[in-house]
Parts: C-alpha cells; structure tokens; sequence
C-alpha cells in the first residue's frame, strides 16, 4: 500500500511537472508581448567583409556566432544601390520609384536638403509604433535633414546619430551646391582636382575635415525636443558612443515591445575607430572598423541575454549598400561578386544578412532570395499589424521560423531611378549595364539583354542569353508587365535644392 502510493505520489509529481513545464512560458511577464525587434544596418559594408562571409582576415566572432546559430543569406539584396535610396526602401517596405525617394541626378540626400522622407509614406515605425511599441534608431538617418523630415517625425520615438553621412559637411571645402554649379558651368573635369585633394582626406582622415552634428531628438508630449549635442562628431568615438545609446535604450524599454533601428556610420569613409581597436586587426584600419562594429554586435547580442530579452527579439544584421571601391583599401570587399557600390552588378546591392532568434529560428545557411524591403513586411507579419497597401516587400517569417520556400521569387535592380536588371529564379538579365562611380565598364545600353545564371556564375562573367532564349523572352515579358503594374512617383533627390535656384 505504502508502495502504491509512492507510485502514486511520484507520478503526480510527474504528471504536475509536464503541466508545469507545459504552462510555464504562457505566464512568462511578456512572453505573449510580440516580439522585439532590432535591425542593425551597417554603411557600406561589403558581401565578403564578414568571416562568415568568407573574408580571410577580419575576425567577427559576434556576427558568426549569431550567423551560425541563426540564418546566413546568402541571395540576400537592397533596394538600391546606394545610401538614401535603399534606407528609404527599408522602411517604408516599398521601391524607391514608387515613393520618390531616388535620384536621376542627385544620387543620395545632402545637407541643406529643402525635402525628404514624404509624410504619406508609413514607415516600419509608425507601423510598430501604433501596435504599441516603443522606437527608436540611434545613428545614420540620410532621408532628410531638416527638423521636420527628421525620424522623430516618422515614427520614431528617440533618435540620436547623426543626419546624413559621415563624409558631407566638409570643412575649407566647396559645397556640393557649389559643385554642382561648377559642373553646370564647366564640366566634370572643373572637380577633379577638389576631389583630388579630398581623396588625401579620406585616406588619412581627422576629425576636424568634416563638421557633422550629432543630433538627439525626442517626442515629447507637447512636440519635440530636438538638440544638437556634438559638432563635429568626434568621429573616433562614433560606434563606441552609439553602442552605449543602443544599450540605454533596450534597457529603458525592456519590459515593452520595442524597435530598435541602428543604422551604423561605419564602414563608410571617412574611417573612424576608437583607441581601443586602433592596430587591433590584421587588416589595417577597415579591418579594425569592423572588428569594432562586431564588438558592437556582441555587446548589444549580451544585453539581450542578460535582460532575458534573446529569445523574444528578432535581430537583423545587414548593410545598406556594397563596398566603394573608390576608396583604396579604406573601402570594403564584395568577396566573389562584381563590382561594388553604386552599381546594380551583386556586389554593388547582394549584401551579407544575418537573423537571429533564439529558440524561433530554424537555423542554417538560406540560398532562398530576400530584399531589405521584405523586413518591413515580415517584422509587421510577427509584431500582428496589418500590411498597408501597395508593398514590394514580402513577407519572410515562414523562411525565418520553419525554413518553407521563400515567397519572393524575383527582384528588381534599379540604380537612379532606372530599371537596370531583373533577377527570377537563378537567372540575370541585364538590361542596362555600369560600373560603380569612376570605376569601368562604362554605361551600355544592351541590343540583346545579358543573362547570367547566379548560381553557376556569381561573379556574372558569362552570358548565357543564347543558350537560354526561352528564359530571356520569359523575363522580358515580366520586365514588361513590372513596368505597367505602377507609375512611380517623381525622383525627390532631384528636387532638394529647388529652394535655392
Ligand atoms: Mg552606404
């Protein structure tokens, strides 16, 4: 008897134990909150500057250990090819034609800029932000930098970082308004010595060369509170200083749902690192640059875990754009792929992409194809909001959570508001093809459109177009039914300085 019921006894503590373990995450504080989520977004940095990506030298131990306990893409591409353009189409989920955010002649936002991000656009923000979370980015905004285009103004609760890149705002130099001008008047040539001399500059850079303000920039129950704490940015400091203000704020929000956007100033030249990581890599000072982003990484992936926050959060790690590989060995290194910034050949817009979420991620190397736009749809999908209208981006979270086929099958390459090639599948038409800035092959508009197939060739170094006619007709066919389905709206960057003819 006394046996039986121990037996008895034992078994009810199993049996309560099972339950236990069964409803224990369901009365977790927060465990049905949605989840967190944070989107780390590197300047410039190119597919094969990671270990995980293949670089040799530059040791990242913080990204790969997220890319191998997460996801790794490896077909993973931007919007566009350039800065402002491609922060537009991250969160706003849409092309830069269709939101205006492109130039044909102004490539990218600069200072002084009259316009920016339009008000009609509802960023990935304004979207959290109405589901209750909390938001903030701290770093690179580059949509606007007049207060009323500022990221406060689109959605985001906190901002700290400066508002265009790290390069504009020179000191003892001419205006790019002043450039532009003695281009008009005299031609291209009139600027290759100024840019002679600001190539000095960018190879051997001190803080003094540029005056770029740090902004912080709240909202406050009665408006905004907008100061500018630093000019010029002390530049050494920049990734040091935005990991503190990152940390700060997951710890001031962490018993809420909340959006972090850290739009990260580096690898973009002028080159800055801290004392600490000055000479501390193998590869000069671009391999200390992201050896300090990774430490970066890792203190904001620790914060994370210390706050018990990991397995709630979604942390994307990616770059706005390929390498600018104008910049000597201060630029990056798109590994295996073509070109680089600037260009619509893989390595100026197929960028590294990391997502990790512990215990939600099926984990492995993904060769499906993703667009930075398709973050705005997926983190609206697991936060439970409702996708607005009119999107180019897809939504991911069926790759991310069960490893299911990528819903995105195609995508379009556009540089200065130009259609330049389409991708479906494995294969690449070209139709239009350029080198990154000063860089060859010149502008060709293709007779017979190139096709490349990316698996067999990532390097896009053979066109196989007459081996695969029937792939090309099909192709041109969507090119074709693509540029019907929208009108697009008027390039914004082209008008910045309407205000000052
Ligand atoms: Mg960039």
């Amino acid at each position: 008897m006394l046996k039986r019921n121990l037996i008895l006894f034992l078994a009810s503590i199993v049996f309560s134990a099972g339950c236990f373990s069964n409803a224990a995450p369901a009365e977790v504080p927060g465990a049905k909150q949605p989840p967190n989520v944070i989107l780390l977004f590197a300047d410039d940095l190119g597919y094969g500057d990671l270990t995980s990506y293949g670089h040799p030298y530059n040791r990242t131990p913080n990204l790969d250990k997220l890319a191998a306990q997460g996801q790794r893409w490896t077909d993973f591409y931007v919007a566009a090819p350039v800065c402002s353009p491609s922060r537009a189409a991250l969160l706003t989920g849409r092309l830069p034609n269709r939101t205006g955010m492109y130039g044909r002649q102004i490539a990218v936002m600069f200072p002084n800029a009259s316009n920016g991000l339009p008000d009609s656009e509802h960023t990935l923000a304004e979207a959290l932000q109405a589901e209750g979370y909390a938001t903030g980015i701290v770093g690179k905004w580059h949509l606007g930098d007049a207060p009323e285009f500022y990221p406060t103004r689109h959605g985001f609760d906190y901002w700290y970082g400066i508002p265009y890149s790290n390069d504009m705002d020179w000191v003892d130099e001419p205006t790019f308004v002043e450039l532009a001008a003695l281009v008009a008047r005299e031609g291209r040539q009139a600027v290759s010595q100024v840019f002679a001399k600001r190539m000095r500059k960018y190879l051997e850079p001190k803080v003094e060369y540029w005056n770029v303000p740090v902004v912080r920039s709240q909202k406050t129950v009665s408006g905004f509170k907008d100061e500018v704490v630093e000019r010029p940015a002390n530049q050494h400091d920049v990734t040091k200083n935005h990991t503190k203000e990152a940390v700060s704020f997951i710890q001031r929000n962490k018993n809420k749902p909340f959006f972090l956007y850290m739009p990260f100033s580096m690898p973009h030249t002028p080159l800055f690192r801290s004392a600490e990581f000055e000479g501390s890599s193998l590869g000069g000072i671009y391999g200390d640059v992201i050896e300090e982003l990774d430490w970066s990484v890792g203190a904001i992936s620790r914060t994370l875990r210390e706050l018990n926050l990991a397995e709630n959060t979604l942390l994307v790690f990616t770059s706005d754009n390929g390498p600018w590989l104008l910049m000597d060995n201060h630029g990056g290194s798109a590994g295996l792929l073509r070109n680089g910034k600037g260009t619509t050949y893989e390595g100026g817009m197929r960028v590294p992409a990391i997502f990790s979420w512990p215990g939600r991620i099926a984990p492995g190397v993904v060769s499906e194809i993703g667009s930075a736009m398709d973050i705005y749809t997926t983190s609206l999908t697991l936060a439970g909001a409702d996708l607005p209208d009119e999107l180019d981006g897809m939504d991911l979270s069926g790759v991310l959570l069960r490893r299911e086929k990528s819903p995105r099958d195609g995508l379009f390459y556009y540089r200065s508001g130009e259609l330049r090639a389409y991708r479906k599948g494995p294969f690449k038409l070209h139709l239009i093809s350029e080198g990154a800035y000063q860089r060859p092959p010149d502008r060709v508009v293709h007779d017979k459109p190139v096709l490349n197939h990316l698996l067999h060739d990532p390097g896009e170094r053979f066109d196989v177009a007459a081996q695969h006619p029937d792939v090309v007709k099909d192709m041109l066919k969507d090119i074709e039914a693509h540029r019907a389905s929208f009108t697009g709206n008027e390039s914004l960057f082209d008008r910045q300085y309407d205000h000052l003819r």
